[in-house]
């Protein structure tokens, strides 16, 4: 028992550990010779001197000139163009002529790769409760300067396929900049992929959060990203959920391509805090070590020349597993999974009810328990944040509760749903067939939902298929070997991998959706832990 005490711990602790490196973000670098923060820095300190939205007239044509003087500086004055369009010809309520900026670093193939970020920051026109004028040092200062380090480091150099660094007006106030740009067909038809760079915070990783539909070769070509971190979680719920940012307008006339942005410190965006001295450099180094590698492979590989080389006919699913580990797989190979391990679920069942290890009834009893913990965690869910808006005195929503100091209650409610869910498990379920039809419930609802998310969000399926796999297995090997370090193995790697996919995926959504979200966090942390807490206490007894 002290034995397999021992073993528990320690696998939790290192899984625990290698799940808070999965976000991990790369140090600065400093030099010439490579995409480095500390340059951009130094644009952004220019970028945010003064708020410059549309209505900041001068300030905001200070910022145009010194990006296009830049841009000139980098990719020569020939091949930068400003794109001016009246407020008229804009239209839609549109109140400031636009200026868009656009440099060419040519190529071989006119085909290009774009890469796009806004320079107006945000001014006072808001949702409630943001405070004034962003400086826009992270958005989207982040975004520009990434745009202006890769100017620099491709402005000289021989390419085979061309690149497009399109720098866009008035994106906080209608996408009028992105939305005109789309507009050039003559433009539009070299350009065979689209990156986005964005910020909706200033810290942490650079997540590509946002794909174009039918991703499987976007995402193929994603792979080649240094330290990857995206999950197709949020890029299947961005594509059936409205968004506005400038990507939206490349992907309405069918562009194919990527969005970046960091997702922490949402506190500060839009508002005053966004400025200079809270930029994070870690986080604009990772923008860097994820784009430059996609800018490099699509400027020396001549088979980026074909412009439809990016259309796809299937979304991929995928998710970071390890640091710096991306696991992708076709959708159509998800629902193929997904049916396997349904025959592997039902054969268990039956086996395990055959050699009257199992009963049906107690199974169902288990699965009434379950739905019971659902139900009772996503309650406490809804009413903490609801109360913690309350004290915060903001409005609450479930995807937005702009508020400061939520993370320790968030943490100290979800380790407390935790243990009192294991705390359940110990005192109601005493016997092992007890805990093995828990795990078995919990299997089979996941299941059940990786097969409804298999069919309407492909992308979110991997968030319930995971932990089902990792518990038949466990089950399969517990069931069918006798000896103890196997059964040791089979336990240990549902609690690893189940972990390394759920810490980082919470910390994800608590940031995407802020305490507001709090229900949907113990919902997917409920479903985890149906399957991880019989397990552990099943590997607690082993040899009992
Ligand atoms: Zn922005």
């Amino acid at each position: 028992m002290k034995k397999n005490l021992a073993v528990v711990s320690l696998v939790s602790l290192v899984s625990l550990v290698l799940s808070l490196f999965v976000l991990y973000t790369p140090q600065p670098v400093s030099g010439d010779s490579a995409f480095s923060a500390v340059n951009a820095a130094s644009y952004i300190s220019e970028i945010s001197r003064d708020p410059h939205s549309l209505s900041d007239e001068e300030a905001h044509e200070v910022v145009h000139d010194y990006l296009k003087d830049k841009l000139e500086e980098f990719v020569g004055v020939a091949n930068v163009q400003e794109m001016n369009y009246t407020a008229e010809q804009v239209g839609d309520d549109c109140e400031y002529p636009i200026s868009n900026l656009l440099a060419t670093i040519p190529g071989t193939s006119e085909t290009g790769i774009m890469l796009v970020a806004h320079y107006d920051s945000r001014g006072h026109i808001g949702r409630s409760g943001e405070l004034g004028r962003s400086y826009g040092a992270a958005d989207d200062g982040y975004g520009l300067a990434t745009l202006l380090e890769i100017a620099r480091l491709y402005g000289n150099r021989t390419l085979s396929n061309s690149i497009y660094i399109l720098m866009t007006d008035g994106e906080e106030v209608g996408l009028y900049g992105a939305r005109m740009a789309a507009q050039e067909t003559a433009l539009m038809d070299k350009v065979g992929f689209i990156i986005n760079v964005e910020a909706r915070g200033v810290q942490g990783a650079a997540y590509m959060f946002e794909t174009s539909v039918n991703n499987d070769k976007v995402i193929d070509f994603y792979k080649n990203a240094q330290m990857p971190v995206s999950y197709s979680l949020a890029t299947a719920v961005y594509t059936v959920m409205p968004n506005y940012t400038d990507f939206t307008e490349f992907l309405a006339i069918g562009k194919q391509g990527v969005n970046f942005a960091v997702l922490d410190g949402l506190y500060y965006y839009h508002t005053p805090f966004d400025n200079y001295t809270n930029i994070h450099l870690n986080s604009i180094q990772h923008y860097g070590e994820q784009i430059v590698p996609l800018v490099e492979e699509f400027v020396t590989d001549a088979q980026y020349a074909d412009v439809d080389f990016f259309v796809g006919t299937h979304n991929q699913v995928f998710f970071n597993l390890l640091p710096g580990v991306f696991v992708a797989y076709p959708d159509t190979l998800a629902i193929v999974f997904n049916f396997i391990l349904i025959a592997l679920f039902i054969g268990l069942i039956v086996f395990l009810v055959m050699k009257k290890q199992l009963r049906l009834l107690g199974l169902l009893k288990s699965f009434g328990f379950l739905m019971g913990g659902i139900v009772a965690s996503v309650l406490v869910g809804l009413f903490a944040s609801k109360l913690m808006a309350f004290f915060g005195k903001v409005p609450w929503s479930l995807t937005y509760v702009r508020m400061q100091g939520t993370e320790l209650p968030t943490l100290l409610i979800m380790l407390g749903t935790l243990v009192g869910l294991g705390f359940l498990v110990r005192k109601f379920l005493k016997t092992k067939e007890d805990k093995v039809s828990l795990m078995l419930a919990g299997i089979g609802f996941n299941l059940l939902l990786a097969t409804a998310t298999g069919f309407i969000l492909s992308g979110a399926s991997f968030l319930f298929f995971i932990p089902a796999l990792c518990g038949i297995v466990s089950l399969i090997l517990d069931t069918f070997v006798k000896n103890t370090m196997v059964k040791h193995m089979a336990f240990s790697q549902n609690l690893l991998w189940n972990t390394v996919i759920l810490v980082p995926i919470l910390f994800s959504l608590f940031l995407a959706l802020t305490v507001g979200g709090l229900l949907a966090l113990l919902l997917i942390l409920t479903l985890f832990a149906s399957i991880m807490i019989p397990s552990v206490f099943l590997q607690l007894e082993i040899g009992k």
